[in-house]
């Protein structure tokens, strides 16, 4: 699996471009930047077909429909709880100070079934609900490569923010524990923001946990 993590916006939000050796594509949370990002995936000569989202939040869906536009490609994700960011994108991006404008979208497809897989050429990902920092948050996981896209519930030495409307704490500590350090320890963790990190680390030293 070929992987590209591309930080967009003033949130340095790691968006991910994976593809396979046929040149096989899915882009993970395009935040914004939506030029700089189609640049990239025509510079690679990539077939992109799928936009998949974690969650509902500005910086991880911004581009997306304009990626949609460009490629025609699908948008799918994350789970349908979310709904209620997607369609209130316009006052996350007055809140964030119009930043980058955003409209109200509902993806083409919602990923509510836990272990639901999506294939992208070789690539098989598996649909992790991950509920706690927004009620709708999912994650990708490719099993036989041992990387998961899980964008804000897990970052090195920290955990995502639960303050925010519908957020939950303990649903966030309890998905991370049956969801993510159930895999192995070798599991590499894509996040959303910052470095990435692995399984066995953060159970040695994240301090939330
Ligand atoms: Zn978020």
């Amino acid at each position: 699996m070929n992987i590209d993590i591309i930080p967009v916006t003033a949130f340095q939000q790691n968006c991910s471009l994976i593809w396979d050796d046929e040149k096989n594509a899915a882009i993970i949370d395009p935040g914004g930047e939506a030029e700089k990002l189609i640049r990239r995936i025509e510079e690679l000569g990539l077939n992109l077909q799928r936009i998949l989202l974690t969650h509902g939040h500005l910086d991880h869906v911004g581009a997306a429909p304009k990626l949609k536009a460009h490629f025609k490609a699908e948008i799918w994700g994350s789970n349908s709880a979310d709904d209620y960011w997607f369609q209130g994108l316009p006052q996350q991006s007055e809140k964030f100070g119009l930043l980058f404008e955003a409209s109200a979208f509902t993806p083409d497809r919602w990923l509510n079934e836990e272990g639901e897989m999506i294939a992208i050429g070789d690539l098989r990902l598996e649909v992790l609900q991950l509920p706690g920092h927004t009620p709708g948050h999912i994650g990708f996981l490719e099993r036989s490569k041992k990387v998961a896209f899980t964008g804000d519930v897990l970052f090195q030495n920290s955990i995502g923010r639960t303050d925010f409307p519908g957020g939950d704490h303990q649903t966030l500590l309890r998905s991370i524990r049956e969801k993510l350090y159930v895999l192995d320890d070798e599991t590499i963790i894509v996040a959303g923001h910052g470095a990435y990190t692995t399984i066995g680390r953060e159970k040695q030293h994240n301090p939330f946990l």
